[in-house]
């Protein structure tokens, strides 16, 4: 049994996993050369994760460019900042 959450490309499980570890969320899709997401919740932004990449390691560097993206402060409480 697959665990859940784990890439079969070592180079994309990785980039998934920092995603997590920069508090995004990764959400399993498995349609089509579709993997999954990273879905950064505060922004409402996602970014494919696909099955079988042609290039592991070049993917794995858009998705880290993408958790690079979000990489936001603690969430702001906005109701008391305004
Ligand atoms: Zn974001």
């Amino acid at each position: 049994m697959v665990s859940p959450g784990r890439h079969p490309k070592k180079e994309i499980a990785d980039a998934l996993r920092r995603g997590q570890t920069a508090s995004l969320t990764v959400r399993e899709i498995h349609r089509g050369h579709r993997w999954g997401e990273l879905v950064c919740i505060p922004c409402q932004a996602s970014r494919d994760g696909y099955s079988t990449p042609r290039d592991p390691g070049t993917h794995a560097k858009q998705l880290d460019r993408f958790i690079r993206d979000h990489i936001h402060p603690e969430p702001a409480d906005r109701r008391e900042a305004s």
